[in-house]
């Protein structure tokens, strides 16, 4: 451990002030405080509580039944980043349907995906663009290769999220946010600067090491102890104020801002994502003429209370019970990045 980390080390540890409850919005930044033992050095009046920050997680309930009605209703290979495939829908998930004789195969990349629908141009081949910022530009590019290439058997089933509005709807959950690194990477700090002068939200951005998650929780205790709003950017190796401007560009030319659903939050106004009309031909639900799929979460579940930091998993009634990570009931026990799947592993 270095001098620098030594030092945020022994703030964290002798911190002895009022209670203080902090969100790590982002699921990597969940699992890497345990992973990393950091949760240990907390004194107990320090609540390190868990947000939305995981796209698997937050991707609701009717979503999964749309990929489901796709890949059995209309034949459809569904290609998928690989948690998404045991994440309960209302009847079964993607690998209950493909146990029903769907095709769903898992890829890297929504390249892989066009890549895919060239080699089978017999298949209709569906992309389900779940994510951030950090992962909606490559669902650009793959719309705009696929635009690009003629395929016309290529399209998005599109679940993107952006975090500004999400963090309005987070407002007052926690004394400050530790934000996510790599979506601050791509959109740059300006929302959470605006957060912090016009509505007094503190904020830290935080990166993924043992010494950059020390020094961001021991700037955010200090900075909370002075007891005036304030945002920093502890990541500044790999954040810039502008952020990703090639990025932003592409998400630009190819989506535009729709409401959408996070499970447990609800419908939150512009906190999505959608392919622009001329890139209609891309977008499976028109493609497709879909009805109006709304899905029904388990009611045992309560990920949106995990979500919006208002229990924790353990205070779940099935939590490690009935909900494990081999036989989820909800999606923060099936994602690498959820709370859930991080507390049963890891405490
Ligand atoms: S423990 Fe399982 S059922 Fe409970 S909130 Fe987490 S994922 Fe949902």
């Amino acid at each position: 451990m270095n001098e620098s980390a030594k030092r945020a080390r022994d703030i964290i540890t002798g911190y002895s002030g009022r209670p203080l409850r902090i969100m790590e919005v982002c699921g990597t930044h969940t699992h890497e405080i345990f992973r990393l033992g950091l949760r240990k050095l907390l004194p107990p009046q320090i609540n390190l509580i868990s947000g939305p920050g995981c796209p698997v997680c937050v991707t609701a309930v009717g979503f999964i039944d749309e990929a489901i009605w796709l890949a059995l209703e209309k034949g459809c290979i569904i290609c998928t980043f690989g948690d998404l495939i045991r994440v309960p829908g209302t009847e079964m998930s993607l690998a209950g349907a493909r146990a029903k004789g769907a095709e769903i195969r898992p890829v890297y990349s929504p390249l892989d995906a066009v890549a895919l629908a060239k080699e089978h141009p017999e298949k209709q081949v569906v992309f389900l663009a779940v994510g951030f910022e950090t992962t909606t530009p490559s669902a650009c590019l793959a719309a705009k290769q696929a635009k690009d290439a003629g395929l016309a058997n290529f399209s998005l089933l599109t679940a993107n999220k952006t975090m500004p509005n999400a963090y309005q709807a987070l407002v007052g959950s926690a004394d400050a946010f530790l934000y996510p690194g790599h979506v601050n990477a791509i959109t740059g700090n300006a929302t959470c600067i605006r957060l912090c002068e016009e509505q007094g939200v503190s904020g830290v951005v935080a990166g993924f090491t043992a010494s950059e998650l020390l020094t961001a929780l021991a700037v955010t205790i200090r900075l909370l102890e002075e007891g005036k709003p304030f945002f920093r950017n502890c990541y500044p190796r790999v954040v810039r104020d502008e952020g990703n401007p090639a990025a932003l560009r592409m998400m630009e030319e190819v989506m535009e801002a729709c409401d959408s659903e996070w499970r447990g939050l609800g419908m939150i106004p512009g906190s999505g994502m959608k392919l622009r009309a001329e890139y209609a031909d891309f977008d499976a639900r028109i493609k497709f003429d879909m009805p109006v799929i709304t899905g029904k979460p388990n009611p045992a579940c309560r990920c949106g209370d995990v979500l919006q930091g208002k229990i924790r998993p353990c205070d779940c009634k099935v939590f490690g019970k009935g909900c494990t990570p081999l036989h989820p009931v909800g999606a923060c026990m099936v994602s690498d990045e959820g709370a859930c799947a991080a507390y049963y592993q890891y405490s």
